[in-house]
Parts: structure tokens; sequence; C-alpha cells
């Protein structure tokens, strides 16, 4: 075999990952065996990986859908090692980046129409397969997107589940003309504001912490609002066309209902532990809806980079060596993040 014919096929088969024995437990540095590269699959040497509220929850079970042993972090930023021999588009030394979803089956309904991340067998990058808190992390070529030129590659991971979360509902639901609300100013919601505003609408941020006000308005906000207050929520009744929601705790949906524009739509990212009650005769009289969405597909990934690049959209973050790893979940877990962690790999 030729030099050029095993850099495509083969790369290290261990790796060095960071792995959550069990719910709550301290992550802790091991050496895992990797097997063989599946022939459609590419390996990267993972650079950076953002810290998403998903693998808190994930790592804590609240979901009650993780397989452990885990290995977190689903947005990685690095270059390819390997090119599995039915792997297409990619080759050895490209920078790509890979978030939620590391494969999808690409031959179901939504895969052919475009719509990867509505695959019923898509592989969360996280859950039954090892993430990007480690030297190495696989990927179907699919879902290795490529970064455009124009990006800081550092602070470019968390574009790829945070950012391509806020950015899709954005280009399904409003035009630039329109006024859209962001509920939580955390890790997606700071993001949602920026592309909002680079995008062109008019900006509401709300928040239930004071001291994120001036920050929030710095992010692109036009207005913003405590999300605490029902006085200063009412006063927005009415003029939102699209709101979207990163919280991952219980908000008085009620108002926040109220908000919406006749046509409007609450479209909701963050994962509230419990049902939201939806009283039907707003949305039957203003014609609203409530919603819903995971991340996007490759295209809409490639295309939220490109815009993000265009834009300088980028996300405000805190780095740490990946070592100081359950230093950084504690940090999140707390609150105190700003506003996205990422971790900087150091093996
Ligand atoms: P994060 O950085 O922790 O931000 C969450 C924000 O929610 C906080 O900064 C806070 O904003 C607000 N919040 C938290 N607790 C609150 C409370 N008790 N009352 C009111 N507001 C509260 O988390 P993230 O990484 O942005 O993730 C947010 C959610 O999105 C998580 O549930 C995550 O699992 C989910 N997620 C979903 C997708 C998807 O595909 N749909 C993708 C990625 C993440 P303020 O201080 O401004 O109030
Ligand atoms: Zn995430």
């Amino acid at each position: 075999m030729s030099a050029s014919a095993r850099s495509r096929t083969e790369g290290p088969t261990t790796a060095r990952a960071w792995v959550a024995k069990g719910p709550k437990q301290p992550i802790v540095l091991e050496t895992v065996e990797l097997g063989p590269l599946g022939a459609e699959d590419v390996q990267v040497a993972v650079e950076h990986c953002g810290l998403c509220h998903s693998d808190v929850s994930v790592l804590n079970n609240e979901w009650g859908i993780s397989q452990f042993p885990a290995v977190l972090g689903h947005e990685v930023v690095g270059r390819v090692t390997a090119v599995g021999p039915g792997a297409k588009g990619l080759s050895v030394g490209q920078r790509v980046g890979v978030g939620w979803t590391a494969g999808s089956d690409m031959h179901c309904r939504q895969c052919l129409s475009g719509n990867h991340h509505l695959c019923p067998r898509a592989q969360p990058t996280i859950i039954g397969h090892r993430g990007g808190f480690a030297t190495h992390v696989r990927a179907h070529w699919a879902w290795a997107i490529p970064l455009p030129d124009g990006l800081n590659v550092a602070d470019a991971g968390p574009l790829l589940c945070g950012g391509i979360t806020v950015f899709a509902p954005l280009t399904m639901y409003v035009k630039p003309t329109e006024r859209v609300g962001v509920v939580g100013i955390g890790g997606l919601g700071h993001m949602a504001l920026k592309f909002a505003a680079a995008y062109g609408c008019d900006v509401t941020a709300f928040t239930s912490s004071e001291g994120k006000f001036e920050e929030a308005r710095g992010f692109g906000a036009n207005h913003v609002v405590s999300s605490k207050d029902p006085a200063a929520v009412r006063k927005v009744a009415g003029t939102l066309d699209l709101v979207i929601s990163t919280v991952n705790a219980k908000m008085d949906w009620d108002a926040l209902i109220g908000t919406l524009a006749p046509n409007g739509r609450l479209h909701v990212v963050g994962v509230v532990p419990e049902p939201i009650p939806v009283p039907v005769f707003p949305l039957i009289a203003g014609q609203r809806s409530v919603s819903g969405s995971p991340t996007g597909s490759p295209v809409a990934i490639a295309t939220m980079l490109d815009f993000a690049a265009r834009h300088h959209v980028a996300p405000q973050t805190e780095h740490f060596p990946m070592n100081k790893i359950n230093e950084a979940f504690a940090r999140l877990e707390s609150g105190k993040a700003r506003y996205r962690i990422v971790l900087d790999a150091d093996f």
C-alpha cells in the first residue's frame, strides 16, 4: 500500500478521552480503543470543543437517554487525520467541525430530502458514540463540515451546535424586516442575539439576569426585558414575530406567548423539563404557533458558518485547557459562564 493510500484509510486505533463513567460522576482521562474506522467515516484530531448545556444534561442523565461510559463534547473543531475508503469530499489535513449529529442513514426520506437532522436513525455525537472531549472524534463524512476561511478556529466550535440551533429558526421563520425575541441569554441565547441582529431583525432580549442587560445590547439587542418581571414582559405584548426560547427552566409561558404578534411563533430550542401549557385562544385568534427544532442539516450548518464568517458572528468565549473539564462543567452548571466555554485540547 502506498503512503497516500495508508493516510486515507488509517489513523490511530486508540484515543485519549475524558470519560464520564456514570451520571454526575467526575470525568476521568482514559485510553479508549477506537476500533476500525467506518468505511464512510472520517477521523478528526480535536483542537477545540465547546461545552453546551446538553453535555451537562447528558452527564447528569436528565433526559434518561445517556449511555455510560460517555465521552461528551459535540462542538468540535479539528483536522481530518484519516478518511474511510467510502468517505467523500474530505481530505487528510482539512479543518472541519462536528456538532450534535455524527451520522445519519443517508437513505431515508429525510436524508434524501436534505433534512438529515430529522433522520430517524441520526447518530448523536455523545450518545452511544464518542464525542469531542478527546484526542480524536469520528463522524460520517457528510457530518464533518469544512470550516470556511474567516472564522476564528479557536472560537468556531460553539457554532456547530449552539449556533446552528438558533440560526435555523431565523432562516425558517422570519424576514430581516421582522421582530425577534430571544429568551435566555446563555450560550445559545447570546449567539441568537448576534445572528438575529446580523440578519437585520429588530431584536429583544429576555433575560432573568440584570447583570446581562448591557452585554445583551452589545450582542445586538435593540431592547432588553427582564424575563422575571411580568409587567415588563406585558409591555411588549403582541409585538414579536418570532420568539426563540433557549431556557432550560420553567417560565411564564402565558406571558411569553402574549408577546407574539398575529402570525407570531414561539419556537422552543431549550429543553424545558416540564410540559409547556399552551392556551389555545391566542393561537386560534392570532393564528400563532408553538414549535421546536433540533440543530440543522449539514447544508444548513455550512450556510450558517458562511453567514457567521461574512458577518463576523462569533461566540463570546471562556477557554479552559481540557484537563480542567470538571471545573468547566461546574462553571457552566453554576450559571457563571460568559457566554460559552470552549475546552482546548492539551493532551
Ligand atoms: P446555558 O448557556 O446554560 O444558557 C441557558 C440560559 O437560560 C441561561 O443563561 C439563563 O439565561 C436561562 N436560564 C437558566 N435557568 C433559568 C431560570 N431558572 N429562569 C430563567 N432563565 C433561566 O445553556 P445553553 O448551552 O445555551 O443551552 C440551552 C438549552 O438549549 C439547554 O436545554 C440545551 O440542552 C438546549 N439545546 C438544544 C438544542 C436543540 O437542538 N434544540 C441544541 C443545543 C442546546 P438568563 O440569565 O439570560 O435568564
Ligand atoms: Zn449542544
